[in-house]
């Protein structure tokens, strides 16, 4: 749990050390169809987080036994890469890593419309290149995209974005300093279109009210990333047709 260490001051003056407002994103770049041999993928930017999307499938689904024979099983493997963080990183799958692909698979099943391809898989792969706090929701943003992108049907997109405590206060989209010396992290992720929550998670503690404003302000966050996700499908496919035209 999060204890606040309180030793570096995070607010200055009304603004945070990297001069955003309480309730300001970082800058968000979204690119889709960035690999050639994935069916769908999506490269996303949320400020120092850079995450890579890549999807497979509906395929058929080996090992047999583990087939739903209704559905498609939607398998989602998050990985930091070594050199994402400062000092290098582990390779291969760690608790957290498990963790994440269970929580980040779990938050875009909903969405999914798996009914349509019973004994297959769908494979997520997300992999971090780099890492500033908030890589989960960024691999999740990226994921949903990159979904769409390989032509899967789906109720809609998934959006998501992290809110935490930094010196007393509910700020939006934590960095990684913020992460390591708040007192709490709540990353969020749900389907902006019907305000469905798909993932919610916490590490440190809100006050009651100060949860209710977190949430609120995490739920406006996603309206805000829903779209640039659909402006940036939007414009992949303008760009596909306008080309096929020529
Ligand atoms: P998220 O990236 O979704 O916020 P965490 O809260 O677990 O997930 O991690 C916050 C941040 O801590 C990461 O984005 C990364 O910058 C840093 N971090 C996580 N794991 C490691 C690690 N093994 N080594 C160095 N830094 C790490």
């Amino acid at each position: 749990m999060k204890e606040g260490k309180g030793e570096i001051e995070l607010i200055k003056e009304g603004k945070r050390l990297d001069g955003r407002g309480f309730e300001e994103l970082r800058p968000i770049k979204i690119e889709v169809g960035v690999l050639k041999r994935a069916d769908g993928s999506c490269y996303f930017e949320l400020g120092g987080n850079k995450v890579i999307a890549a999807v497979y499938g509906p395929r058929e689904m080996h090992p047999r036994h583990a087939q739903d024979a209704k559905m498609a099983v939607v398998r989602y493997r998050y990985n930091m890469a070594p050199f994402s963080v400062d000092d290098r990183k582990r390779p291969g799958p760690d608790r957290r890593s498990v963790e994440i692909s269970k929580v980040s698979r779990e938050a875009l099943d909903p969405v999914v419309m798996r009914e349509y391809y019973p004994k297959t898989s769908i494979d997520v792969y997300v992999e971090v290149l780099q890492s500033d706090a908030g890589t989960r929701t960024a691999g999740i943003n990226a994921a949903s995209v990159a979904l769409a992108d390989a032509g899967i049907p789906m109720k809609d997109l998934v959006s998501s974005v992290a809110v935490g405590k930094i010196d007393g206060e509910v700020v939006l989209d934590l960095d990684a300093m913020e992460d390591n010396n708040g007192e709490a992290d709540m990353p969020v992720a749900m389907v902006a279109r019907t305000n469905t929550i798909t993932l919610l998670q916490m590490d440190g503690r809100f006050e009651k009210e100060e949860f209710e404003r977190g949430l609120k302000l995490a739920m406006s966050a996603c309206h805000k990333i829903y779209e640039l996700q659909r402006a940036a499908l939007i414009d992949r496919y303008s760009e596909s047709v306008g080309e096929g035209e020529e």
